[in-house]
């Protein structure tokens, strides 16, 4: 049986199997088939992750955590989990090709994915003008004219923040009135550099190797328009992979799976989460990455504290093999004291 199995290989899923190579733990990790790497290989630069002053590419980051996962004893398999059963002492994970394994803990580092828009071009165009996360790209759309895709909360603190740097920022909402709250509408209504485009939906998205515009389609007439872009950030929602789970762990109300305050501690000993599978918020890779260490961390103290039980739960068994050596000594010291006494009285 294996100590820890850790599903996913975002930086969440490195982090921990870092640490817990490191802690001599031999993990396992099962990385995806066709996913291997998580969000960050959907990506091009990446100027905030620490430790790269000049920016380093999303699919290089991963490989190099992937490089010192192994290089510390990390198994990494390339397969998917398609179930999973997680009461009681022995964990198991069933993957698509490898079989199922046993293991005394599991980290869950699945990750969450950004709804699409599911238009042809938006996967070739990723990261070369169209994005998920303002926080990540805002810096790189200086002065250019923008869009934001959305009507709720997050759409509005998108546009809102990224006015911080683009020169206009579009609103494409399909309906003419936002979801957002009232508070956060506000603010986007206040702000100069944002213009909302009301029943409008994002048909079509055009550029060779950058986003150049996108097809717009009136959601009242049917109408179309072209309209002139240098970026498109894509805010609709967020989906955390929580399906293998769902009927074993607590959620949250954001659909997360729940853990024990700053822990990673789920609602099933031994099971651990990290990462943006249990961040409705922040769902960075550096706060993943942290994420992942608090996981390994806790699977740690779990071990050490399941193998102290079992060590005391042995305990009597020790006692009686004690006792029973004990009692053979003095069988054979009796033994020997009658056989001189009688060497004695036979002398
Ligand atoms: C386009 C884009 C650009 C971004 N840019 C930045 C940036 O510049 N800076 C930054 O800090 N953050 C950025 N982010 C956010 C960052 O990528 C995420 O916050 C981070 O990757 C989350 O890490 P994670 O380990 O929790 O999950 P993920 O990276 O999502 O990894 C989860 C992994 O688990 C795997 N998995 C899921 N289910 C299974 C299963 N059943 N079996 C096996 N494997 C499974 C997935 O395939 C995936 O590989 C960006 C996100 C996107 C989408």
């Amino acid at each position: 049986m294996r100590n820890v199995i850790i599903i996913g290989s975002g930086p969440a899923g490195y982090t921990a199997a870092i640490y817990a190579a490191r802690a001599n733990l031999k993990p396992v990790l099962i990385a995806s088939s066709v996913e291997a790497g998580g969000e960050l290989m959907n990506t091009t630069e990446v100027e905030n992750f620490p430790g790269f002053p000049q920016g380093i590419q999303g699919p290089d980051l991963m490989f190099k955590m992937q490089e010192q996962a192994e290089r510390f004893g990390t198994e990494v398999i390339l397969d998917d989990v398609t179930e999973v059963s997680l009461d009681g002492p022995v964990k198991t994970v069933t993957t698509g090709y490898s079989g199922t394994l046993e293991a005394r803990s599991v980290i869950f580092a699945t990750g969450s994915a950004y709804r699409k828009l599911g238009l042809a071009d938006e996967e070739r165009l990723s990261g070369r003008g169209i994005s998920w996360c303002a926080t990540c790209d805002g810096f790189f759309f200086k002065e250019k004219t923008i869009a934001v895709v959305g009507g709720g909360d997050s759409a509005m603190e998108e546009a809102t923040f990224l006015t911080r740097f683009a020169s206009k920022v579009y609103v494409i909402h399909r309906k003419d009135s936002l979801r957002a709250s009232k508070i956060m509408q506000e603010r986007a209504f206040q702000n100069e550099k944002i213009e909302f485009l009301w029943n409008n939906e994002v048909v079509g998205i055009n550029g060779d190797n950058a986003v150049e515009s996108v097809t717009l389609r009136n959601t009242v007439d049917g109408s179309e328009q072209v309209l002139p872009l240098g970026g498109l950030f894509v805010a609709i929602g967020n989906d955390p992979r929580v399906h293998l789970v769902h009927q074993q762990l607590e959620l949250t109300s954001d659909g997360v799976i729940a853990v024990d305050g700053r822990s990673s501690r789920t609602s099933l000993a031994g099971v651990f989460a990290a990462g943006d599978v249990i961040d409705p918020h922040y769902r960075q890779a550096i706060t993943a990455a942290a994420s992942g260490t608090v996981a390994a961390l806790d699977m740690e103290s779990y071990l050490a504290e399941l193998e102290q039980a079992e060590a005391h739960l042995d305990a009597p068994a020790d006692h009686e093999a004690e006792a029973e050596a004990e009692a053979v000594e003095s069988a054979s010291a009796r033994a020997a004291a009658s056989a001189s006494e009688a060497a004695t009285v036979g002398a």
